[in-house]
């Protein structure tokens, strides 16, 4: 969903939606709506931008995560340096979630119908996650190739279709490719692209609305159902039972369905037999790290697109330090050009190292949430088993909530994804444990050097 904006007398009338558009190129869409929802412009001046931010943890994660790129992100926009400027609200009333409603292709090219159930089914595509700005290297070439296949002829090559591989790795990117494509040369063929945990909550909204029926006919309505991260199913039966039948229906009828996932279906943990058998059906394709050639053309061709300006030899140390996310690879380059830009300093090599020093660290020392757990978990002599456990006892909750913390703070992973790490819990059940470990580091000085010793374990 867009947060909200209360447009100020000196700034054009979307800066803010232009904004938010520029970020959510840059952030995963569930990021994007964890941190800026409810987000809103109060004021503006001729060097200022001040934002209010539902509550300080929200306010200091933001600013430490996303502060270089919003700066960016304004200053693009108004055309000139613009410093932003956080303001944290406390209670602040976040307004429910509006469904997202995207690229919506019809049999006769219109709008999606009125006459449709108000859930929607479709997430935005990024406007940059085509096959054109996909580089292919050694890695993900057979992927590509199979999406692309896939694209051009829709049921007629592997079916299904499943892409599998690490974090940041051009999954999605490949996925929204697909759609792009669909919609532009098939436009006649309906499609749907959404992530596995949106379809839960879909899902879940559609039983609690009455609504299952009109869920299940947009779902199995669909020339190509584009599904993303399906491992976030793994232990939510009901859904998966409900994806099942969705995925009977689509096959039978000779539709396509493509599936992605962070592990081949043999590795996704409580998934049932059927589907894991039916995952296996098509073609199953991995996409693995980049090697230094493709680390430093993505590297190239982004910071072509973005207008950003390094000489060769920064870009060569970036993909030469940082190995094993394009994420982050991402990441480090908007930084630096932030500060290119914001500084006006020309980057060196020695400037960069000093600029993208925890990045490096992170890399260097390849910190795994595996490695978060055990190392809490022996701490405060518990089995890690526990902590990815159910059990509400308080001798294992504090535990788990700060190894979800340090998981959040230490490694690249999402929200969802350090759930999914921690047996399968909700987005928001990690969103709380961090707001509150924070919080506690706010009031009990002791408190944060306690959870200090911990971060530095890991330097
Ligand atoms: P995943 O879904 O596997 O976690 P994403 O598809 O979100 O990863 O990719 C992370 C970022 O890296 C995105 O901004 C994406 O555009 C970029 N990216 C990934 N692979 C490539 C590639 N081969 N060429 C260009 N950009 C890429
Ligand atoms: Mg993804």
């Amino acid at each position: 969903m867009k947060p909200s904006s209360i447009v100020t007398r000196e700034m054009p009338k979307d800066t803010w939606e232009q904004v938010c558009h520029i970020l959510s190129e840059q952030v995963l869409q569930d990021e994007f709506d964890t941190w800026f929802e409810g987000v809103r412009v109060v004021s503006c001046d001729e060097e200022t931008v001040q934002l209010e931010v539902p509550g300080s943890f929200r306010k200091g994660w933001i600013e430490r995560s996303y502060g270089p790129l919003l700066n960016l992100a304004f200053g693009r926009v108004l055309g000139q340096d613009i410093q932003v400027q956080l303001i944290p609200v406390e209670n602040h009333m976040v307004p429910v979630q509006e469904p997202v409603k995207a690229t919506p292709i019809s049999d006769n090219g219109t709008e999606e119908g009125e006459d449709l159930p108000p859930i929607s089914s479709y997430q935005v595509l990024h406007g940059n996650y085509r096959f054109e700005n996909f580089v292919v290297g050694m890695d993900n070439k057979v992927a590509h190739a199979a999406a692309l296949s896939v694209a051009r002829a829709p049921s007629d090559s592997y079916n299904p279709l499943f892409i599998y591989g690490g974090v940041g790795l051009g999954k999605t990117h490949l996925m929204q490719a697909m759609g792009h494509y669909i919609a532009e040369y098939h436009s006649n063929l309906r499609f749907i692209y959404i992530s596995a945990n949106r379809f839960l909550t879909e899902y879940v909204e559609s039983i609690k609305r009455n609504e299952r029926y009109q869920f299940q006919a947009r779902f199995r309505g669909v020339d190509v159902l584009l599904i993303d991260d399906i491992h976030f199913l793994a232990g939510k039966e009901g859904t998966q039972e409900e994806f099942f039948h969705t995925f009977n229906e689509l096959h039978n009828n000779h539709k396509q369905i493509v599936i992605s996932s962070d592990k081949p279906p043999r590795d996704i943990q409580k998934l049932e037999e059927r589907l894991r058998s039916r995952f296996e059906w098509g073609l199953i394709t991995e996409i693995s790290s980049p090697d230094y050639e493709t680390r430093l053309a993505i590297l190239s061709r982004k910071a072509e697109k973005e207008n950003i300006q390094l000489p060769g030899e920064v870009l060569e140390l970036v993909a030469g330090g940082i190995t094993s996310s394009i994420r982050e690879l991402e990441s480090a380059l908007i930084r630096l050009g932030a500060h290119a830009k914001f500084s006006g300093t020309k980057i060196t090599p020695e400037i960069a190292r000093q600029i993208l020093g925890d990045l490096y660290n992170r890399q260097d020392r390849e910190i795994s949430i595996d490695k978060i757990q055990k190392h809490v978990a022996e701490h405060f002599r518990v089995k890690a088993s526990d902590i990815r456990g159910r059990s509400r006892s308080r001798s294992i909750v504090v535990p788990r909530q700060i190894a979800m913390y340090l998981s959040r703070v230490l490694t690249a992973h999402s929200l969802p994804e350090i759930g999914v790490f921690f047996g399968n819990k909700d987005h928001t059940t990690v969103l709380f444990a961090c707001r509150k470990i924070e919080k506690q580091m706010k009031e009990e000085p002791e408190f944060k050097t306690f959870i200090q010793g911990f971060l530095d374990a890991f330097q």
